[in-house]
């Protein structure tokens, strides 16, 4: 009875003055108000629980409760509480060699606070690189339809995808976009076999269309994730940092959900053996959640363009709480667990077995496509197989539903263009154990043979 009041004044209050992500304003409808989290799972306010699937927003990765991590936290916020990077602290220094360990290069890292921000400083440094390096025209960057980026203006305007900027727009200007590598609709027509060849050569294209002189960079994710999940050849992404090569454009990787495990490599570049980006973004699994950091690391051929003497050289860009000693502090444990417990080998050898069981899902009329690597699962449900149009709202909606009944958080997504957003989307924390793991598969494959 109590419980129950207190969640009623609790929603109304929530109603009243909470501004929710992506809201849609419901009278009726009541949000899960969460008050306690254990591993990949959740209490709400009326003591039911659930599997996080999706690990929050793809951040979760270690799941909730290490002890670790927050005394981490504890114990630098109580030696030294802020300090700001225009000077040093410890923490940011070795968190900043620990990425460039991890990225197998030598690349230095400008710290922030989420992977908008991550991104927004990746255009700035590109820009003031090529300014620097005596190519003052290059300013256009290069980014894929369906991809998503961030929410500030210059990550929105990389982030192509109508229905999050239909209201927002106009646009930073030097954005362009080009189709992503989706062989399951392809933009070149069905009978074009080596679509993803295809989209990676119109990259050079473009490139050469609007002049190499004024592209600074492309910017993609190893595999869209907000954008339904989207598995390209592994050759893709060699093929783009060839062309990037060659036209003295920067490749921008933007790791913010594949980074620190979440594909099954500890980057999802490494995908792509020979791969070395110039700069790569990152966020979400930095800290799994934990605190908010963001991160933008660029290699040794940008930075010494930063390096060099000169009046006006330096990087004029600055983050009060970027690198925030404590968010650096958890970053550090985050990943020194994650290497501990080879939970980055886990995920690979997991996955196998989670995407076959997922493939099943296939026999299913509605169930138009199964794809996935790692922990990132994306299963894309149409109408009919032969039409491919996109499942109805209700369908997608009373999936995701009826899974929340059965105790497990999943999600969707695609185009975010209305009717497109037919993609369930299944990304649970990489330390699940082995029996939540079968519980998403099993809830999942109930769920849709039930409803598909
Ligand atoms: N890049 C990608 C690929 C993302 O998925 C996101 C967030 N979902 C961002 C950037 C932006 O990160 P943030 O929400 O921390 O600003």
């Amino acid at each position: 009875m109590q419980l129950e009041l207190e969640t009623k004044d609790l929603v109304q209050k929530d109603k009243d003055h909470l501004w929710h992500a992506m809201y849609r304003y419901n009278e009726k409808a009541s949000p899960t108000i969460a008050t306690r989290g254990e591993g990949a799972w959740f209490f709400d306010t009326n003591g039911d629980k659930y599997m996080d699937g999706v690990s929050g927003l793809w951040c979760l990765n270690l799941g909730h409760g290490r002890k670790e991590i927050a005394d981490a936290a504890y114990e630098q916020m109580v030696n030294l509480s802020y300090f700001p990077l225009t000077m040093s602290h410890v923490p940011a220094i070795e968190l900043s060699a620990k990425i460039s360990e991890l990225l197998q290069g030598s690349y230095t890292t400008f710290f922030s606070n989420s992977g908008s921000e991550a991104n927004e400083t990746a255009f700035k440094i590109a820009r003031q690189y090529h300014i620097q390096n005596g190519n003052p025209g290059k300013f256009k960057f290069i980014s894929r339809y369906r991809a998503y980026h961030g929410s500030t203006l210059g990550a929105m305007s990389a982030t192509a995808q109508a229905n999050r900027r239909m209201k927002y727009d106009p646009a930073a200007p030097g954005f362009l976009h080009v189709p992503p590598p989706y062989s399951y609709r392809s933009p070149f027509g069905e009978d074009v076999p080596d679509s993803d060849r295809v989209a990676a050569e119109l990259i050079d294209q473009v490139i050469n269309w609007e002049g190499a002189d004024s592209v600074a960079g492309v910017i993609m994710e190893p595999f869209i994730s907000g954008g339904g999940v989207i598995i390209p050849s592994k050759e893709y992404l060699r093929r783009v940092a060839e062309i990037c090569k060659k036209h003295d454009v920067l490749l921008i990787i933007d790791e913010v959900v594949s980074g620190f495990g979440r594909t099954g490599k500890m980057f999802g570049f490494m995908h792509s053996e020979g791969v070395q980006p110039d700069i790569v973004t990152m966020a979400k699994g930095l800290t799994s959640g934990y605190l908010p950091l963001g991160a933008t690391a660029v290699s040794s051929k940008i930075y010494a363009k930063f390096k060099e003497n000169g009046t006006h050289n330096h990087l004029r860009h600055i983050s009060t709480y970027g690198g925030h000693p404590a968010s650096c502090a958890v970053a550090l444990k985050n990943i020194e667990i994650i290497e501990n417990e080879r939970i980055v080998d886990r995920v690979a050898e997991l996955s196998e077995s989670i995407l076959s069981e997922l493939y099943d899902l296939i026999a299913l009329d509605k169930v138009g496509e199964v794809r996935g690597v790692g922990f990132l699962y994306g299963i894309e449900l149409v109408e009919d197989k032969k039409s491919k149009a996109p499942a109805s709202e209700e369908l997608m909606g009373s999936i995701i539903a009826a899974c929340k009944k059965k105790g497990l958080i999943i999600g969707r997504n695609g185009d975010t263009v209305p009717g497109y957003n037919n993609v369930l989307i299944i990304a649970p924390p990489l330390s699940s154990t082995e029996d939540d793991l079968r519980f998403v598969v099993e809830t999942v494959k109930t769920v849709l043979s039930d409803l598909c």
